[in-house]
């Protein structure tokens, strides 16, 4: 019962819907009632009674409503079939405007369900995205999603309306002969011990189903983007093996869910058999005895197999709404993760900046077993080039994404025209700081709204001329629709030259104080890294520019350049000092050009 509160929680947004459900579901079980009721005139009038028969002597329920809707005994017969269409047609009016408004309710619900889980991740940190499984999200925001969306609007629907029902019949039963009731009722938690036992078990099954799912959608994943790889190492076979361990091991996840589900039902009708059985036999005594009429005992024997369905579909409702908990559950630890890396309470928005940009003793670990930065000192001042070389895995990328408050430093202080990074809003920062990354990420979108992208309306004339310094907007008029070509998901309908000249397109565009440029390692033609050189040394004029440089030759001319080693930095100095220095930089130099030889202009 608590885990169906938490869904109607989500609900409770919708009140005025939900409110609306509730009486129209109140109705169905009112017309229910007087439905069932019905039943004893019809028989008691139809079947008349022996003369020398006498009825129970108490005032029925449907007597009380033909006195005061003033019908007497000859105009009854004529009224009742009436009466019965009246009944029906209420329920079913009834039946139609609850459902209606519960199904409003579940789209209401899911609707805002995906957009907060949606906006939840759009702001989280690198670091949730570095441990969750894009599959394993994609799962959760879909199916989960789509679980829950099925029983607020199709089980909860049914779980409010029959639960009125079953009352209605409940009290009608009660109402024709307590004692009869009682008897009946007596043998009831025989039905509801197994369904107990059947909802624990389908909940416990479908965690495990959704966790399956999971797997899979992130396999599924895998094999969707990285595809080319898969095909490079002839792993195919090996993919799809690991695919139909999955899909087997979700299989037989399902089959015993399966198993349960089904066997709910017809052992929950066996016990229902049972029950009738154990009715007729008491009723049928009661009779004889005068305490009720045979009209009494139709209209109970009639609510007792009525509540045949309402207990069956309070029982699959059931069973789709505890699946839907365990969704819920899933979906409610992804809303729990509170981004790492927020604006502080006290933040305020950065002042247009000048460009200075200084570490102080910054040290910085991904993970408790080892420091990725350690005690890292340097300034850059306004309009400086900055360059950080270093062997794969130094630690370049790390220190750079430090600014931008991808991550938050271990120790230490990152600061701006001497503001302190973690005392301004990250907005504000962001915005002034432009960011070319090594893997070019690029939308499905146009061109055109790839090089404008999140700066709203900009004059076409400025992306054309962004376009130009970034040796773009030849291939760019190449393409099909010019500025409005679709470039494909991640800009796979480009080369990877042109998709980091759009990406430089982007940053000159945004015109910031700052740019963080980190070089991408793809190997280009020599055509390509010419034109991407010039297009580099464009937008790097006139700001702040922190660089990670794979090729010496785009830093030869930095005013100052940064040896990163094991998360250190070990040298530091001009091209030609460092060169002098005979140290880590004049290896890597040297790794470069082992003849010496120039590097490209
Ligand atoms: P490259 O030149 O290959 O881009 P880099 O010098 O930029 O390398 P970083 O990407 O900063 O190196 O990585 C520094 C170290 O931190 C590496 O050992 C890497 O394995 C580790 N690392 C990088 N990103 C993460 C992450 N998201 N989670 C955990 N460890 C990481």
């Amino acid at each position: 019962m608590k885990d169906i509160l938490a869904l109607f929680q989500l609900a409770r947004r919708e009140k005025k819907l939900l409110i609306l459900s509730f009486v129209c579901s109140a109705f169905v079980g009112f017309f229910t009632y007087v439905f069932v009721n019905l039943v004893q005139p019809i028989m008691d009038k139809l079947f008349q009674l022996s003369p020398g028969q006498a009825g129970p002597q108490k005032a029925r329920f449907m007597d009380t409503v033909f006195r005061a809707l003033g019908i007497n005994e000859t105009q009854l017969v004529k009224l009742l079939p009436l009466l019965v269409l009246v009944a029906i047609f209420g329920k079913g009016l009834f039946t139609f405007l609850s459902s209606y408004f519960m199904k409003g309710v579940g789209h209401r619900v899911v609707k805002r369900l995906r957009d907060d889980l949606f906006t939840h991740l759009v702001y989280q940190s690198n670091s949730f995205f570095d441990r969750m499984l894009t599959g394993d999200l994609m799962s959760r925001l879909t199916n989960d999603v789509d679980k829950i969306h099925q029983a607020i609007s199709g089980s909860m629907a049914d779980f409010i309306e029959e639960l009125f029902i079953l009352l209605a019949l409940l009290v009608g039963v009660f109402v024709i002969d307590v004692r009869l009731a009682v008897v009946s009722f007596v043998i009831t938690p025989l039905a509801v011990i197994p369904l107990a036992l059947f909802s624990r078990q389908l909940k416990k099954k479908s965690l495990v189903g959704q966790r399956k799912m999971s797997e899979i959608y992130g396999l599924l994943h895998e094999a969707i983007t990285g595809n080319m790889i898969i095909k490079a190492f002839t792993s195919e076979e090996f993919e799809i093996k690991k695919f139909l361990r999955a899909t087997a091991s979700y299989f037989r996840t399902n089959m015993k869910l399966a198993w349960i589900g089904s066997l709910s039902s017809p052992f929950m009708e066996f016990i229902g058999g049972v029950v009738g059985a154990f009715i007729l036999y008491v009723g049928t005594r009661r009779i004889t005895q005068g305490v009720i009429s045979p009209g009494d005992f139709g209209a109970f024997v009639m609510a007792i197999f009525m509540m045949y369905t309402p207990i069956n579909r309070l029982n699959r409702a059931n069973n789709v709404i505890q699946q839907a908990v365990a969704c819920h559950q899933r979906v409610q630890e992804l809303l729990a993760v509170a981004p790492q890396i927020q604006d502080a309470p006290t933040a305020n928005p950065l002042p247009s900046i000048q460009g200075r940009v200084t570490f102080d003793r910054v040290s910085f670990c991904y993970n408790e077993t080892r420091p990725t930065i350690v005690d890292i000192s340097f300034e850059v001042g306004r309009n400086e080039t900055a360059a950080f070389v270093g062997l794969s895995g130094a630690g370049k990328t790390t220190i750079i994404n430090l600014i931008s408050r991808f991550y938050e430093p271990t120790s230490g202080t990152i600061m701006i025209d001497g503001i302190d990074v973690r005392e301004v809003t990250l907005g504000s920062l962001r915005s002034q700081l432009g960011l070319v990354t090594q893997e070019t990420i690029l939308f499905n979108d146009t061109v055109r709204n790839n090089i404008a992208y999140g700066l709203g309306d900009v004059p076409f004339e400025r992306i054309i001329a962004a376009a130009r310094a970034a040796q773009a907007h030849e291939f760019i008029t190449a393409l099909p629709q010019g500025y409005d070509s679709p470039i494909g998901e991640r800009g796979g309908l480009l080369s990877s030259g042109q998709r980091q000249r759009l990406a430089i397109a982007r940053a000159l565009l945004k015109n910031p104080p700052i740019l963080i440029l980190d070089e991408a390692t793809s190997a280009l033609d020599t055509e390509s890294e010419r034109f991407i050189q010039i297009a580099l040394a464009n937008v790097m004029k006139g700001r702040t520019t922190l660089v990670i440089a794979h090729r010496i030759s785009t830093i030869r001319n930095a005013d100052r350049i940064f040896v990163v080693d094991c998360g250190r930095i070990a040298e530091s100095g001009t091209h030609e000092e460092l060169y002098g220095l005979n140290g880590i930089y004049r290896k890597l130099y040297d790794l470069q050009f082992p003849e010496g030889e120039e590097a490209i202009p």
